[in-house]
């Protein structure tokens, strides 16, 4: 049985109702965050609060916690389920009026819902075969940094891929490549890594960022820098990241091979480094 929390109560998830008036589920008004849970412990905590922290200020909803307190939720919602490896699930949204009006309320009262499953990374079969992709134009709005929980472009790019057989899509707009459905995406041109700069046109996502300091600590060579379709369409090696997917080669694009068609060994190496990242910081506490 999985436990959540929904303002201020844990209870069962079945257990858990919320107004048909919330604002989130009429104008899908809310923030959210997943986070990674490795042998119990949150992974990146600060750094998922801090996103939150963001979104809410540029939705201008009033954070109803601080990163204390979030701490605290995110710990008895980890410690109240029963697997050890978690993906906890968070959102925030402006909560429920009295009639639907576009215009916020006068009085916010937040929902607040945290919520978690198993997690479940990529199976050894998966990474060793990498998963194929489509693209698609990029036509979400123009506040992707923003982890919103309006998500009824994600979804449809989504099912694009799903639609075809393949596990993410990869989005480019205006002839760059802004990140996949629910990933950031990196390529790999010459042995030297690639990957977009943050911007309004993408998440800045939390995987994304430990990419980027695993390159550095390690000395591989890395650009961040605009990249045309053109370079994703012949780099020698994609990959998708995320909390959940974590590395994950991308071997085919549109039906055709990515490099050799098989997982590159830049990518190969970046999960293992990022396998060990993960070891010690969970074992370091
Ligand atoms: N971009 C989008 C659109 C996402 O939904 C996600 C998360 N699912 C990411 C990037 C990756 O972010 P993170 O590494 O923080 O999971």
């Amino acid at each position: 049985m999985s436990l959540c929390y929904l303002n201020g109560r844990y209870l069962a998830l079945e257990d858990a109702q919320v107004s048909p008036m919330d604002r989130g589920f009429l104008f899908g008004d809310g923030a959210y965050e997943v986070i990674p849970v490795y042998s119990r412990r949150p992974f990146r905590i600060d750094e998922h609060i801090a996103r939150l922290g963001n979104t809410l200020a540029a939705i201008r909803l009033p954070d109803p916690h601080g990163p204390a307190e979030w701490r605290t939720i995110i710990g008895e919602i980890i410690d109240r389920n029963t697997w050890e490896d978690q993906s906890v699930y968070l959102q925030v949204t402006r909560g429920a009026d009295s009639k639907r009006n576009h215009a916020f309320p006068d009085v916010v009262r937040p929902t607040v819902f945290l919520m978690s499953e198993a997690l479940i990374t990529p199976s050894a079969a998966v990474l060793d075969a990498g998963v194929a992709a489509v693209s698609a134009a990029d036509f979400r709005w123009l506040r992707c940094d923003l982890k919103s929980i309006s998500l009824l472009a994600n979804c449809l790019l989504r099912q694009h891929a799903v639609d075809q057989g393949c596990v993410e899509t990869v989005l480019f707009r205006d002839g760059f490549l802004t990140e996949g459905s629910a990933s950031n995406i990196f390529i790999v041109r010459d042995g030297v890594m690639l990957t977009p700069p943050k911007s309004h046109l993408m998440l800045p996502g939390i995987t994304y960022d430990v990419v980027l300091e695993l390159a550095a600590r390690h000395g591989l060579a890395y650009q961040v820098r605009e990249i045309l379709e053109h370079e994703v369409r012949s780099a020698d090696e994609i990959w998708m990241t995320s909390s959940t997917k974590e590395v994950l080669a991308i071997t085919a694009l549109d039906g055709r091979p990515v490099g050799s068609g098989r997982p590159g060994p830049v990518g190969r190496q970046m999960y293992e480094w990022y396998q060990q990242f993960k070891n010690t910081v969970m074992r370091g506490g």
